[in-house]
């Protein structure tokens, strides 16, 4: 089925369509790893895990998936110089060494990141590569001389800088975001990472190396600058070696539209002459019980927060896929016990089915093709899953699974699988059958019935009936004996 998704870049739902025959070439922006992630980052994971799921299973396309680790940025350096029990204790000793020490913190996250991904339903065998920026470093590298060798980038003190003001002599800069340049900060210099659109100026390349930070050595115009990569360079760097350029889609959340993928656009035009990708997809934030997620707040919770508060890590997949991506995300323990419920009607739907022991046939079904249609039409027109869980609700409620004509059965848990391969949610093998005791108290009233019956004591077998009713049981008569039923 044609795939339409919103393009952050021309503010339209635009049909897809691959560039390189059925395949699909997509980066995403992928955690930092300087702490475990939190929901909200999961929210970006996990629509880019949406996303491709959906490229495969309603588009049927084959989809080679990046998403990098950032283990080089302004957080991680300066956290692995302070040192936290947290990765010490299961990495080793904080060493002399910085590059060790940044290696040691970011492993022990990066670690912690594909156990929370996997936990969340995130298959890691989806993924063509996850790399690293500490290894993509000559890379990174040969990308910041081509752009000083273009007149775009210069040398300042060491470090490497971007020359906006050059830039937009030749291009634009603000394709994603729209730029103030009446208060263009001209010639001014920013080294941070992350930086606020009002504060747009010269942005670094490369870093110069200070005392007691991880560096490498860096030639360049017949020096050696030592320091270490910027942090949207990393990402220009990685997705040029690893997909070549132009890919299909590029993803990440909203707040990376500025400065993150300006700047990625900006470095691989001016550097390898060729934009990263026509399709740029944002997710939207989530929040917590309507407030922006901060530590002050005491709103701020890490996959292993809401485990420890008993909640299901799919229940908080499938909590994400109720609501748009593209929309503001509400994340309540409400939301969860809700998202929790729709997920097992369908689960029980599921059961059903396996139930009804109906051998697998060659038939077809128009009733469910007709389904199947309407639920990826939906997820087909930029992942509506709200809509695509609605049809599919909406049908569940017409065409309850018992009563489900034996014909459609097998066609509707094939469908139930395709979807599956999308949302992940639902496990197709039969329901245990839980053999629950009957309480000895039920017992008891039974067996007093039974003798009251036996003495045709009637007014007394009436009253034990009501009473063992009372505790859920049904007491069905036989001929000789009787069957205790659960309500
Ligand atoms: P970071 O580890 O900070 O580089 O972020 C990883 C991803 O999480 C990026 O794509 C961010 O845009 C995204 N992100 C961060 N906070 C939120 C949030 N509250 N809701 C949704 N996405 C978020
Ligand atoms: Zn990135």
């Amino acid at each position: 089925m044609q795939i339409k998704l919103y393009n952050s870049l021309n503010k339209s739902v635009d049909e897809f369509k691959p560039i390189h025959g059925n395949e699909v070439r997509m980066y995403s922006c992928g955690p930092t790893v300087y702490n475990y992630a939190h929901i909200g980052n999961m929210r970006a994971f996990l629509f880019a895990d949406l996303l491709q799921r959906t490229l495969r299973v309603v588009g049927e396309h084959d989809v080679k998936w990046v998403m990098n680790i950032t283990n080089i940025d302004d957080k991680t350096i300066r956290d692995s110089q302070k040192g936290s029990d947290a990765w010490l204790s299961d990495m080793g000793e904080q060493t002399n060494n910085p590059i060790e020490n940044l290696l040691m913190l970011t492993k022990f996250y990066e670690n912690s990141f594909v156990d929370d991904i996997n936990k969340l339903g995130i298959d890691s065998s989806h993924f063509f590569s996850m790399p690293k920026a500490t290894e993509y470093i000559p890379q990174m590298q040969e990308l910041i001389r081509a752009i000083v060798e273009k007149g775009i980038g210069y040398v300042s003190e060491g470090s490497v800088y971007f020359d906006v003001n050059e830039w937009r002599k030749r291009d634009i800069y603000g394709k994603l975001f729209k730029i103030d340049f009446d208060n263009f900060r001209a010639g001014v210099r920013i080294d941070s990472d992350q930086y606020e659109r009002e504060q747009a100026s010269d942005f670094v390349l490369w870093k110069a190396k200070k005392d007691g930070e991880p560096y490498w050595d860096f030639d360049i115009n017949g020096e050696n600058c030592p320091g270490r990569p910027g942090w949207h360079i990393e990402c220009s760097a990685m997705e040029y070696e690893l997909l070549g350029l132009p890919f299909d889609i590029h993803t990440g959340g909203v707040d990376l539209k500025f400065p993150h993928h300006e700047d990625e656009i900006a470095q691989s035009k001016a550097g390898y002459g060729i934009e990263p990708t026509a399709f740029w997809c944002h997710n939207e934030f989530l929040e917590v019980e309507g407030e922006k997620m901060s530590k002050s707040l005491g709103n701020f919770f890490t996959l292993r927060d809401l485990m420890e508060k008993g909640v299901d890590p799919i229940d908080i997949r499938f909590a994400m896929f109720s609501a748009h991506y593209a929309s503001k995300f509400n994340f309540t323990f409400d939301g969860i016990s809700a998202a929790r419920k729709a997920r097992f009607r369908i689960q029980e739907y599921i059961y059903e089915l396996l139930n009804r022991n109906i051998s697998a046939q060659d038939i077809k079904s128009e009733l469910i093709e007709k389904l199947c249609d309407s639920v990826f039409a939906e997820l087909a027109n930029d992942l509506h899953t709200p809509k695509a869980l609605a049809a599919l609700f909406s049908f569940m409620n017409n065409n309850n699974a018992k009563n489900l004509d034996e014909k459609d059965v097998i066609p509707m848990l094939n469908f139930l699988k395709q979807m599956n391969d999308i949302f992940a949610a639902w496990s197709f093998e039969p329901k245990e059958e839980i053999v629950e005791e009957i309480p000895e108290e039920v017992n008891a009233l039974a067996e007093a019935r039974w003798n009251a019956k036996q003495s045709k004591n009637w007014a007394e077998a009436d009253v034990l009936r009501q009473k063992i009713s009372d505790l859920g049981y049904t007491v069905k008569d036989k001929k000789d004996g009787y069957d205790l039923i659960k309500n």
